[in-house]
């Protein structure tokens, strides 16, 4: 366990057994809480333990012990659009959990749709086009799953990492060469990935289908009564990083292309890695200008009344293998975490 997941977890810990998160719950709970998930399938860990993306999955079993839990605790499960009505309105008589998931992973359609079936609850899967036509790139599994074979030298800007197979030196390089690949700019980033791929003979179209439903698949999740799809951006960019008009036709462009191929309206938006680094007050503006009913962030936190002026920049709490006791999703539910995340203010939205 990493130091960072230690410390995650004593947290969560305290806040639970001393009952804070519990006390503090009527002043900081808000109307509701909407979670953000992305892969859901099986346990499949690599067996030599390297698996740098395990915070972007979560198991079946996790999110069916989730929902027990939730709906045990009061909580009402609403789709993104009941719950704009319930921000709108400014109240609820019990708290609101929705459930997003972000990217379009088919394992959405295989492990996600039947637990959500089981429990009755909605949920919002934002596609990202791009993915699905596998013509960009997935460059974080993409670099995962090259590190985990390849051997030799792996050069990203001024940092270096030597592979040779062992364990140690799998996470020696993803832990120098994830965080310069991801603060790259967005066309540097993809073009780093594409040329590391070909050294490498990666096949990054293949890996999108393999991860990514097909139209026809998210045409079968559109149909079902309980799933609203949603856009996130025509290639997985961070938008605030991109000139205006380029971030423009990404959040315009993706939400008109998911139409066309589903033949239905499509009102929400998610940015892309989603924290203050990648969506900022000119997208959450742009987002307004394409028409879009709600855009959410990753940025951490409860959603409260004064919402309903920033439904282009809400907050949701991520859900994923990090947080593997169910009793602390109450705790992030709770609105704790997020009011301490944002120095005690309800809004964090500039
Ligand atoms: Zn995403």
């Amino acid at each position: 366990m990493s130091a960072s997941k230690t410390l995650l977890s004593l947290t969560f810990e305290a806040l639970h057994r001393s009952g804070v998160a519990e006390a503090l719950r009527p002043w900081s709970q808000g109307l509701g809480v909407i979670f953000c998930m992305h892969s859901v399938q099986p346990d499949s860990s690599a067996a030599d333990g390297f698996a740098p993306n395990a915070g972007l999955t979560s198991t079946p079993e996790f999110l069916d012990a989730a929902l027990t839990m939730l709906r045990h605790a009061g909580y009402e499960f609403l789709s993104l659009d009941d719950a704009l009505v319930r921000i709108n309105e400014g109240r609820g008589t019990s708290p609101f959990a929705v459930f997003t998931l972000d990217d379009g992973y088919r394992d959405n359609l295989i492990h996600a749709l039947p637990v959500f079936e089981r429990h009755a609850c909605p949920f919002t899967v934002y596609v990202t086009p791009g993915f699905v036509e596998a013509s960009t790139e997935m460059w974080w599994l993409a670099l995962e799953r090259i590190i985990a074979s390849a051997t030799g030298r792996i050069e990203a800007g001024a940092v270096a990492a030597d592979l040779d197979g062992s364990v140690a030196r799998k996470w020696a390089a993803w832990n120098v060469l994830a965080p310069v690949v991801q603060e790259m700019p967005e066309h540097d980033q993809r073009q780093w990935i594409r040329g590391i791929a070909a050294r490498f003979g990666f096949d990054l179209a293949a890996l999108c289908r393999e991860q990514i439903m097909s139209w026809n698949e998210v045409r079968k999740l559109a149909a079902h009564p309980l799933a609203t799809i949603g856009a996130h951006t025509l290639n997985h960019f961070a938008v605030s990083r991109l000139p205006e008009e380029e971030a423009r036709r990404e959040i315009v462009l993706s939400g008109k292309s998911l139409e066309r191929e589903l033949g239905k309206a499509v009102h929400h938006f998610a940015y892309p890695y989603g924290n203050v680094a990648h969506a900022g007050a000119r997208d959450f503006r742009l987002c307004a200008e394409a028409g879009y009913a709600s855009a959410v962030t990753t940025r951490m936190g409860t959603v409260y009344a004064e919402h309903g002026k920033h439904l282009l920049a809400l907050p949701r709490v991520m859900v994923s293998s990090k947080y593997a006791q169910t009793r602390w999703l109450k705790v992030l539910a709770s609105g704790v975490p997020g009011r301490m995340n944002n120095l005690g203010r309800k809004l964090n939205v500039g």
